[in-house]
C-alpha cells in the first residue's frame, strides 16, 4: 500500500476527490474522523493510501491553517476581493471591513476594483488615489481585469488555495466564471468533479489555477467581526499596528492614550484619516457588540 499527500478538491455524500501531484483520486474517509467529530473540508491537507483495487482511503488531515467562508473552504492562502467602483457604490468604509475580517483569519487579500470602466473619470480619480494608500500600506491593487488575469496565474504559489469575496453585485461571479473557463481551457481538462451544478445543497470544489487552486464559491458577502476581541482589533489594521512601535504605551489602543504615534501620523495626513475612523467605528461596535443595520441582511 502506497501514502501519498494531496489536496481535497470537492467533497459529496463521504468521497472526497484528492489532487495528488495533478491527478485526482477519489477517496472514502476512514471511520475514525468520525469518531474523533472530525470533518473533512475541501481545501485540506490530507495522507491518502492508495490501493491498487482502486479503495483509496482518507487516513489523516493536516493540520488546518484555517477555514473560511460558507460552505467553509480549509487552508485559504489568499482572497481576490472584488470591491465595484459603482453598483454598488464604492466605500472605504466597507473596504476596510473585508481587510479587516481577513487580517484577522491571517489571509492575505488582492483587491480588485470592478465596474471602473462604467465609473466617471472624475469619480474614478478619485477612488484610485484612495486605493494607492491601500497599495502603499500592502495590497496589491488591479483594476485592470485583463492585467488581473495575466498576473494572477503568476501570483498563486504552489498549492496555494485562493478564494473570492466581496459584496454582491460586485461582479464576483462573472469573474470567478471566466478565470474558471481559462483555467480549463489553459488545462485542457474536462471538470472532475462530481456532478458540478446539480446540488441540492451549495457545495464547494477548487479548480486548478496556475500552481494552486480558487475555490469556485462565489465567495462571501457577509462578514462578522464580532468574534474579534475589541483589544486586538489593532494589530488587524497593518498601517496602525506598524505605527504603534511608536507609541509611548505598548498597550496603546490609539484613542486617548498621551503619545500615541498612530495619531500624530493621522494628523499629519502619513495614515489615511479614513482608515482610522474605520478602525474606531468597528471597535466600537465590536465593544458594543452591535451590528450596523446595513450588514444584517
Ligand atoms: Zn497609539
Amino acid at each position: 500500500m502506497k501514502k501519498a499527500e494531496g489536496t481535497i478538491i470537492s467533497a459529496i455524500s463521504g468521497y472526497y476527490d484528492v489532487e495528488i501531484d495533478n491527478k485526482v483520486v477519489r477517496t472514502r474517509a476512514r471511520g475514525v474522523f468520525r469518531d474523533r467529530k472530525q470533518k473533512p473540508l475541501v481545501g485540506d491537507r490530507v495522507v491518502v493510501q492508495l490501493d491498487d483495487q482502486g479503495m483509496n482511503y482518507l487516513i489523516e488531515i493536516l493540520p488546518r491553517i484555517n477555514e473560511i467562508g460558507r460552505p467553509a473552504v480549509a487552508n485559504v492562502s489568499r482572497v481576490l476581493l472584488v470591491i465595484s467602483a459603482v453598483e454598488p457604490d464604492f466605500s472605504l468604509e466597507l473596504l476596510d471591513r473585508y481587510l479587516t475580517f481577513f487580517a484577522w483569519k491571517n489571509v492575505g487579500v488582492v483587491i480588485y476594483l470592478s465596474k471602473s470602466d462604467i465609473t466617471s473619470s472624475g469619480r474614478l480619480k478619485d477612488i484610485q488615489t484612495e486605493l494607492e494608500y491601500y497599495q502603499r500600506i500592502g495590497y496589491p491593487v488591479f483594476e485592470d481585469a485583463e492585467k488581473l488575469e495575466n498576473e494572477l496565474p503568476k501570483m498563486i504559489d504552489k498549492d496555494q488555495i485562493w478564494t473570492l469575496a466581496g459584496q454582491s453585485g460586485a461582479g464576483k461571479s462573472t469573474l470567478l466564471n471566466k478565470l474558471e473557463s481559462e483555467a480549463k481551457q489553459a488545462t485542457g481538462a474536462i471538470s472532475t468533479a462530481l456532478n458540478r451544478g446539480k446540488h441540492t445543497t451549495r457545495q464547494v470544489t477548487l479548480f486548478k489555477y496556475g500552481s494552486g487552486f480558487i475555490a469556485d464559491t462565489p465567495g462571501f458577502s457577509a462578514i462578522d467581526l464580532f468574534k474579534i476581541k475589541v483589544d486586538d482589533l489593532r494589530n488587524y489594521f497593518y498601517d496602525l499596528k506598524e505605527a504603534s512601535a511608536n507609541c509611548r504605551f505598548r498597550g496603546c489602543q490609539h484613542i486617548k492614550e498621551p503619545g500615541c504615534e498612530v495619531k500624530k501620523l493621522v494628523e499629519e495626513g502619513k495614515i489615511a484619516r479614513s482608515r482610522y475612523e474605520s478602525y474606531l467605528k468597528i471597535r466600537q461596535e465590536i465593544s458594543d457588540n452591535r451590528m450596523p443595520e446595513y450588514l444584517k441582511k
